[in-house]
């Protein structure tokens, strides 16, 4: 079994006696800023000029000046911009003012595994990431628990870059949860074979596909949306709290029959080959500059399959039931509310 890393192993004098400059005040931003202040860690927010989030930041009790001048104070810097625009702002506003002793920080591999950021080799280079998205790394360090992240040293010019690393994750609030030793290469492939071919791609195609046979034939499109999506997370809290026998154990003997005996006809070989064809676009950098140039074009494909996956009518029935259901989103902090400019 591989080594976790919990709170007595982190020493948190490391990182409040660094200087930290979190990059970026969205989805991760906002979280690793807020909980390291709340840990007692010196941390400036680097934001660009005009940006939205620096009143939010403010009012959370957070110092915020340009991503250059944040650089530039700080030690320690952690790059939480968009993967897409990590480059030109590290080539423009962070690189210039990196220098031996200094900690580059990411929350995700991309742009080193793909070559896009080469820091120099004086730099420690390192990750903090956690396993789940920002406002629940927010949110569970407020009540006391975390977020399960993964650590990862790319370059450690130090001598002391995994430490540093384990007491920035313990400022998160992580190593309440578990954190776990991984590398730039294994964060990066199974992450995006992860969004791609499971948590994203994989669930979302499923879900469709279900809706879509059932609503072709003839089913009413709110019992499709109910049986298909609705229920989707009542099974997922179970698998999540107690694992797939767990679930099924929660579950009706048909269900549960019905699960054993036909689930693998849906994700049969055929599945299984393209999630390898998926593996090897990963490792073999196909992915990412594919994902690189749509982002040079102006993103114009990406924009287009966005605007009509709104379209799809799962969605719009969902609406519609999902205002009939105002608990079911009520307590939880919208996207809007912890993202943006
Ligand atoms: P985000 O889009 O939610 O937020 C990005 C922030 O950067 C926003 O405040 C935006 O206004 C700002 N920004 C954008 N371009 C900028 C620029 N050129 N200069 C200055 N500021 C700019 O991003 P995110 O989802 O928090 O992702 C940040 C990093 O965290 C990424 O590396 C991502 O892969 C990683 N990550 C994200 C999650 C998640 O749950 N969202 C989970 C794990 C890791
Ligand atoms: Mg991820």
């Amino acid at each position: 079994m591989a080594t976790l890393y919990y709170e007595s192993d982190a020493d948190p004098s490391l990182i409040r006696d660094r200087k930290v400059a979190v990059l970026g005040y969205g989805s991760q931003g906002h979280a690793h800023a807020r909980n390291l202040l709340d840990s007692g860690v010196d941390v400036r927010v680097g934001l660009r000029e005009g940006s939205a989030s620096r009143k939010k930041a403010e009012e959370a009790g957070l110092r915020v000046t340009s991503v250059a001048d944040a650089s530039a104070e700080a030690d320690v810097v952690m790059v939480l911009l968009p993967d897409t625009e990590q480059k030109a702002a590290y080539d423009a506003e962070v690189a210039p003012h990196l220098g031996a002793g200094d900690c580059l920080m990411f929350a995700h591999g991309f742009n080193i595994r793909f070559g896009q950021i080469v820091p120099p080799p004086e730099v420690d280079v390192t990750m903090v990431a956690p396993k789940g998205p920002g406002h629940l790394v927010r949110r569970t360090y407020t009540e006391g628990a975390g977020v399960p992240s993964l650590v990862a040293v790319h370059q450690d010019a130090s001598g002391s870059a995994h430490a540093l690393t384990l007491s920035y994750a313990d400022a998160l609030g992580a190593t309440r949860a578990g954190v776990l030793d991984t590398t730039f290469a294994e964060e990066t492939e199974t992450d995006l074979f992860g969004e791609q071919a499971v948590l994203c791609g994989g669930m979302t195609a499923l879900v469709m596909a279900g809706f879509e046979t059932l609503v072709e034939a003839g089913y009413q499109p709110e019992s499709a949306y109910f049986e298909c999506l609705h229920e989707m997370k009542l099974i997922v809290d179970l698998m999540y709290e107690q694992g797939i026998a767990g679930m099924r154990y929660s579950i009706s003997d048909t269900a549960e029959y019905g699960d054993l005996t036909r689930g693998p006809r849906i994700i049969d070989e055929h599945v299984r080959a393209e999630m390898r064809r998926l593996l090897s676009d990963i490792r073999d950098g196909s992915f990412a500059n594919e994902w690189i140039e749509e982002n040079r074009a102006g993103r114009p494909n990406f924009l287009k399959l966005r605007e009509e996956g709104k379209q799809h009518p799962v969605e719009q029935v969902g609406r519609r039931l999902r205002e009939m259901m105002p608990f079911v989103s009520s307590g939880k902090e919208r996207v809007e509310d912890v993202s943006g400019g």
